[in-house]
């Protein structure tokens, strides 16, 4: 099994029923439900696995038991594969309506034709916006500890954030770390309390609540981050290696403006109960949808995929129909 999808023979111009912008886990979900309602379908998305090419072992996935993520991708790649669906790996630019049909711009190989799009484009990790965070990126700095850990081994380092990333990072990073900061800003938890109570057991976590990162320090690697209690206003320098930021993530906003798509009041793209968008005949799913926000989950970015295919194969039906 591999890692990436099969592209098959897709050549530049080539109409499909449907186009599915992405490669997470609802897009591929949307390709085997696409497909399966013998739709012609092609995926076009920058990173097989999406943001599951950044988790570990996922256990919170019905049916498959402790799995590595990579293998999950594999998993899925297998299964669209099973049902000839390609997937070409490349950016999409953009995208637009002439006629009655949707023209997907590409990157590298061109443009691409469909009667119907499912945008499942993801979302992007936030910034600390401090000093010293863009310079450290890649020397200590790190948006993702899942990849990471393993390189802070015997380390000191600082997570920051207070929801299931940051957590779960942490829990990561007690196992190869000396010592683990995780800074919140509240001193309320926004992960899930398995998560939590986890990490209050590892004897190599403290928590600096109700503070936040001011600045990141080093040479050519990080070696302090200031933090400030802000209820205190006092601030204290910490002598860590590493600096882990799990603070959420970005909508993709300018994306779906720039191609005419509604945003809700948090950025998502708007999207009704059949995950069907502002544009006829253009459906989203996963993250980048205000769907479910605060609980994002592979299983539900995989039903939202299902969903967005059901809506593209009834519109696509009633189109016909009405010709
Ligand atoms: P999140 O749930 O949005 O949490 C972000 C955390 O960072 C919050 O605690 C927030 O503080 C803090 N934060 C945001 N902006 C900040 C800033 N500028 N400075 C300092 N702190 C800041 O993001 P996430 O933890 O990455 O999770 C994203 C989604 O993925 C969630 O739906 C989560 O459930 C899901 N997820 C699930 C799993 C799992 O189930 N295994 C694992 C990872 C992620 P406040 O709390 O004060 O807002």
């Amino acid at each position: 099994m591999s890692l990436l999808p099969r592209s098959f023979d897709v050549k530049p111009g080539e109409k499909f029923d449907v186009i599915i912008i992405g490669m997470g886990p609802a897009a591929y979900s949307a390709a085997l439900y696409s497909a399966r309602y013998m739709l012609k379908t092609l995926v076009i998305g920058e990173t097989p696995g999406g943001q599951l090419t950044e988790a570990g072992e996922v256990d919170d996935y019905l049916g498959l038991i402790g799995i590595q993520a990579a293998d999950m991708i594999k998993v899925f790649n297998k299964h669209i594969e099973k049902y000839n669906v390609p997937a070409i790996m490349d950016t999409v630019e953009s995208f637009r309506r002439e006629g009655d049909e949707y023209i997907v711009k590409t990157k590298r190989r061109g443009e691409f034709k469909a009667d119907s799009l499912i945008v499942a484009i993801g979302v992007k990790r936030r910034k600390l916006n401090v000093p010293g965070e863009a310079e450290f990126t890649g020397r200590g700095v790190s948006y993702c500890s899942v990849c990471d850990a393993p390189l802070f081994k015997n380390k000191p380092v600082v997570v920051v954030g207070g929801g299931d990333s940051a957590l779960e990072g942490a829990e990561l990073l007690s196992r190869y770390a000396t010592k683990v900061y995780v800074v919140h800003r509240r001193d309320e938890f926004r992960a899930q309390p398995i998560y939590v109570e986890s990490v209050k057991q590892k004897p190599n976590v403290e928590f600096i609540l109700n503070s936040v990162v001011k600045e990141i320090k080093g040479d050519k690697l990080v070696r302090k981050v200031v933090v400030q209690n802000l209820k205190t206003g006092e601030t204290r320098e910490l002598d860590v290696n590493g600096v882990f930021v799990e603070i959420g993530f970005e909508p993709p906003t300018d994306f779906a403006r720039q191609n005419g798509l509604e945003v809700d009041n948090h950025g998502y793209i708007k999207v009704d109960e059949w995950m069907r968008t502002n544009l006829e005949g253009v459906f989203a799913a996963g993250d980048c949808t205000g769907m479910w926000l605060g609980f994002r989950q592979i299983i539900t970015s995989a039903a939202q995929g299902a969903v967005a295919a059901r809506g593209a194969f009834t519109y696509l039906t009633e189109k016909k129909r009405k010709k």
